[in-house]
């Protein structure tokens, strides 16, 4: 076992085949830290009306392409596991908006120019 970078590879002794414990996850590959990415975790999946990719770059302090990067590549992986699930039986509908507040605007206004969708759950 040596550290190569950020994090631990491990080599089979027969093969010298080398892994990672993130080899094969959406960390494949990363160089920050773990905690970063269960910091982003956290926060988006918390944020009501969604978190942006420059509010996520302010709260875990990383430039803005890595917050994009760790956005984008979070809510990819989030869509996939979605993809597999089929609602069935008696199912409950709510609506929302995304694309954050706008300022300047009254709030009925303001919400007018946000996206609108919708989501529904197996009650
Ligand atoms: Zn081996």
């Amino acid at each position: 076992m040596f550290k190569a970078g950020s994090h631990k590879t491990f080599q089979c002794q027969a093969c010298r085949h080398q892994t990672s414990l993130i080899a094969g996850t959406l960390f494949q590959s990363t160089k920050l830290p773990l905690t970063v990415w269960f910091l982003a975790i956290y926060l988006i999946s918390q944020a009501k009306t969604g978190l942006s990719s420059l509010a996520l770059k302010r709260y875990l302090g990383v430039s803005y392409p890595t917050a994009w990067l760790i956005h984008h590549k979070l809510m990819e992986a989030m869509s996939e596991r979605e993809t597999n699930y089929t609602l069935s039986g008696q199912i409950q509908v709510d609506d929302a908006y995304f694309g954050g507040e706008l300022s300047g605007g009254k709030a009925g206004q303001g919400l007018r120019k946000q996206g609108a969708f919708c989501c529904g759950a197996d009650a």
